[in-house]
């Protein structure tokens, strides 16, 4: 189709790229390329722009909200291809489509880690990472990957390779794939220090803000809440349980943790371990819920921590009305709360599913934490943030997008000096 640049159209291939893991939305692409460097890219979207049709980029489709998938007709670019990455004194340069999980083993052997890394580390990538401003179990101490960004090269659609800086390059944390192709990143990386990971079996999720507040002083690199499906399913303990995670920031900060840890196990009566699989075990709660019901919908909510009771009173009362797990990075306040179902339940899940978007932004938080907007969350997004808002988006995607090219569908929509946020192109299938 371009001279010189690979690309796809057999069934077996559009199938594939037709979805992200969210698997709700489902539109087949006309093509896929499949550009192995960024001269290639500006060549695809100079295509794709020449003729006035859509282009979605993608990672490694791990995406959660449909971010990834293309309109119909339009062609998907995949950066998979694109996987060179090198190291050096602390800083990665990395072609956009290395799997971010190839990296850190490669950082791992010299000492250093990715400190932003999503539980997909294994089948996401950088530039995916990038665009979805990942964060993760590490994100109480690490924050999220815009934190880690020194420049990114992107590939416009008005057809020009620019490399942005500093809080420039930032603007493409979380971007989604709608202001520009990112070809490469550059970005720093931490020293990994030794561990230990704790696992607490709690007596009453009740005690679970004075435990954190009691650890805070300590830094945890991560502190994880499960619900008491989530720890029966990872632990096989019906309780819910906490996992906290600290590094040796400094001489005998272990011994600190592990005296305060024996004397709240005796004042707060739970029981506590070091458990070697731990952060395994957590990492596969996701994918096993699906043995749980045949279908569920994995929510990233923000709540302020301090409202965390609160929000476990809110869901026992969604769980009479239909089957909810949870778990999360709590000390960043994101739970991925799954509303799980099977046939018949479809509505009441997604009643459910308005019901505590409408709750999450009564109370202050956010709709997404981790996981972005995607095509899933475009039309709630207006309730959180307020017209002038989504209105401001809509406008820097025309600023740098004017021909609407890339991942159309994914932006709010402004006509007429309205806001419509409902695209009727993606119905969910
Ligand atoms: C089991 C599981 C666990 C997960 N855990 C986490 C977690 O802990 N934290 C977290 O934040 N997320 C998590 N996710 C969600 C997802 O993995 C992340 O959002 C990840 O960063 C997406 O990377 P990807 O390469 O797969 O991107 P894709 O899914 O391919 O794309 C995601 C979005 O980025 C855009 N995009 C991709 N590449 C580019 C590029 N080069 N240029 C411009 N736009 C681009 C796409 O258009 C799309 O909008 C999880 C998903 C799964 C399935």
């Amino acid at each position: 189709m371009i001279q010189g640049v690979e690309f796809y159209d057999s069934e077996d291939i559009l199938e594939v790229y037709s979805e992200d893991a969210s698997r709700w939305y489902k539109v087949k692409p006309k093509g896929v390329f499949f550009p192995r460097s960024t001269e290639e890219v500006l060549k695809i979207v100079q295509f794709c722009c020449s003729r006035g049709v859509s282009l979605t980029p993608r990672g490694g489709g791990s995406g959660l909200t449909g971010g990834a998938v293309p309109e119909k007709d339009g062609f998907v670019i995949s950066l998979e291809k694109m996987d060179k990455f090198s190291f050096q004194d602390g800083i990665v340069v990395s072609e956009a489509g290395a799997i971010s999980g190839s990296i850190e083993r490669k950082i791992n052997s010299l000492g250093f880690t990715l400190p932003a890394q999503p539980s997909s580390l294994n089948f996401s990538t950088i530039g995916g990472n990038v665009a979805a401003n990942s964060a993760g179990l590490r994100s109480i101490k690490y924050g999220s990957m815009s934190d880690y960004i020194l420049a990114v090269e992107v590939v416009l659609p008005t057809g020009k390779i620019i490399e942005f800086h500093g809080e420039d390059a930032r603007i493409f944390a979380g971007s989604e794939g709608i202001l520009g192709i990112i070809a490469s990143v550059r970005f720093k990386v931490v020293k990994k220090k030794n561990r230990v990971v704790y696992t607490i079996f709690l007596s009453s999720p009740d005690q679970i803000l004075e435990i954190f507040n009691v650890f805070r002083p300590f830094n945890p690199s991560a502190f994880e809440v499960l619900d008491d499906i989530s720890s029966y399913i990872a632990f096989g303990v019906n309780r819910f349980s906490l996992i906290l995670e600290f590094e040796e920031d400094y001489n005998g900060i272990f011994a600190e943790v592990k005296s305060l840890m024996n004397i709240l196990s005796e004042s707060f009566r739970f029981d506590f371990a070091i458990i070697p699989d731990t952060w395994e075990r957590r990492k596969r709660l996701g994918p096993a819920l699906s043995k749980f019901k045949p279908f569920k919908i994995n929510e990233d909510v923000v709540i302020p921590i301090s409202l965390f009771s609160s929000y476990l009173r809110f869901i026992e009362s969604l769980r009479k009305k239909i089957d909810c797990i949870s778990f999360g990075h709590l000390g960043v306040g994101i739970l991925h709360t799954n509303i799980m179902f099977g046939g018949g339940e479809e509505e009441t899940a997604f009643d459910v599913k308005r019901e505590l978007f409408d709750f999450i932004v009564s109370i202050g938080g956010s709709i997404t934490g981790e996981h972005g907007v995607g095509i899933d969350k475009l039309q709630f997004v207006k309730n959180e943030l307020g017209d002038d808002s989504v209105y401001f988006v809509s406008t820097i995607k025309s600023f740098f997008d004017p021909q609407n090219i890339l991942n159309p569908g994914k932006v709010p929509r402004v006509s007429f000096g309205c806001v419509d946020t409902l695209d009727p192109r993606f119905q969910k299938v």
